[in-house]
């Protein structure tokens, strides 16, 4: 069983990882980039115990790595940028372990050494191209440190390639993204806070909102949104450096200390934002009629209120390894049941996951009141579905006994 991964992310690198030693099972992961550059792009993460529950139940030696680079994910607070505290919750009440902050480029890391071999560098694809022996399998075109080269015969097509995945444009046309109406940037600096900011916080000045914490090493990333018309790009008047104090300072003046350090922050000429709008695709597991899987990003890119984006590319990735191994252990390899089984496993929860956070973004939208918005998320309904959110993670029970 040929397996050929396109993208070695969040997703194929754990994949790669994951099947590398498996019986019957070849596999190739294509990465665009060369060994070492893991770019840093502005961007920490913070990562949901749902994912740490699914790598540590699916592969605890590359979850204990994670967690060696990152710091626990402990608490969410919420508050105003004056200092009101309207939401406080500790993930340990709501989940056996706790989630984890890191570096972006750690993370990548970590994942891409621990797929060793498996991952191929510097490789761009030139072409996909589908057999015409109605098996479903492919040849894979690709260009490799320059030299073009074809692996023939794939059994299963992994596109792990992300958002803007090459292989879903290629089989599904341009991904046609679903804007929120939310701009936001993202920054990592130096910590320079004094203690004033460290596990995961939120502040809400109206709809505009600041979120930080720091990661190793003694860094802080910190992300900012602010409401922008549905559709349209950021009015450039927003990005500059007295709109962003006016967005997060409120009427009477009076920041929390927290605050104060904030603002200066995002607004000190010398620090580099990055700029992004929240945006969702419409959620699509695999291909038809032939043999391709879409893993992580390429196949749920999502709004990132909840935090959700790499932890699913790891749930879904643990889920797809354990549907794979499990078929593998019992000497079945017909790819359309694995894609079948894969497709079962995870359609619900993701739609559950991409639905809930966009519900959940509702304090972001221009005219929302995030005191009450916030204060709301406090109460039963909104505890019970972050309480699914955080521990509903495997594959549900009946599908991989079947196998
Ligand atoms: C600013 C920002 C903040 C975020 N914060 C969080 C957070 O706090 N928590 C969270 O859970 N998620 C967060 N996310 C989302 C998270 O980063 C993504 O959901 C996650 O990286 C998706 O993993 P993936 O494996 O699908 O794709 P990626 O990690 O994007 O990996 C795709 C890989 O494919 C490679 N590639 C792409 N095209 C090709 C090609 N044609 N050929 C070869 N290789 C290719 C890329 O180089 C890359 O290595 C954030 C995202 C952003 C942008």
């Amino acid at each position: 069983m040929k397996i050929a991964i396109i993208g070695a992310g969040v997703a194929g690198s754990i994949f790669a990882k994951g099947l590398a030693n498996t019986p019957g099972i070849e596999v190739h992961c294509f990465e665009r980039i060369a060994p070492g550059e893991h770019a840093e792009s502005g961007t920490g993460l913070n990562i949901g115990p749902n994912a740490v529950q699914a790598l540590q139940a699916t592969d605890p030696e590359l979850a204990q790595k994670i967690t060696d680079v990152s710091f626990a994910w402990s608490g969410w607070r919420v508050s105003t940028m004056g200092g009101q505290e309207l939401f406080n919750l500790k993930l340990k009440d709501i989940a056996p372990v706790e989630g984890w902050r890191l570096r972006w480029a750690e993370l990548y890391r970590v994942l891409r050494e621990a797929a060793g071999e498996a991952i191929r560098y510097n490789c761009t694809i030139d072409a996909i191209t589908p057999k015409e022996d109605g098996t479903g399998r492919l040849d894979v075109a690709f260009t490799e440190n320059g030299e073009a080269k074809t692996l023939a015969d794939v059994d299963l097509l992994v596109a792990a390639d992300g958002r803007f995945s090459q292989v879903r444009t290629q089989f599904r046309g341009p991904v046609n993204a679903r804007q929120v109406g939310v701009g936001i940037f993202r920054l990592l600096v130096p910590n320079t806070s004094n203690g004033l900011i460290e596990d995961y916080e939120q502040w809400f000045n109206g709809p505009n909102r600041l979120l930080g914490y720091r990661v190793p090493d003694d860094s802080i990333y910190m992300s900012g949104t602010f409401p922008i018309p549905v559709g349209g790009d950021i009015p450039d008047e927003m990005k500059t450096r007295e709109a962003l104090r006016l967005a997060y300072t409120p009427t009477d003046g009076k920041l929390s200390a927290q605050g104060e350090w904030l603002v200066d922050l995002v607004t000190d000429e010398n620090v580099d934002l990055h700029w992004a709008r929240l945006q969702e695709s419409p959620l699509c597991l695999r291909e038809e009629n032939v043999n391709i899987l879409y893993l992580g990003d390429s196949s749920n890119g999502m709004v990132p209120t909840l935090g959700q984006g790499a932890t699913q590319a790891v749930e879904s990735t643990c889920a797809a390894l354990d549907i794979v191994k499990k078929f593998a252990a019992v000497g079945q390899y017909d790819p359309a049941l694995w894609l079948d089984t894969i497709t079962k496993a995870r359609q619900d929860r993701l739609r559950f996951v991409m639905d809930f956070s966009l519900e959940a973004s509702d304090t972001l939208l221009a005219g929302s009141d995030p005191v009450s918005g916030t204060l709301k998320k406090t109460e039963a309904p909104f505890q019970a579905k972050l309480s699914q959110l955080y521990n509903d993670f495997a594959v549900p029970t009946g599908l991989l006994e079947e196998v």
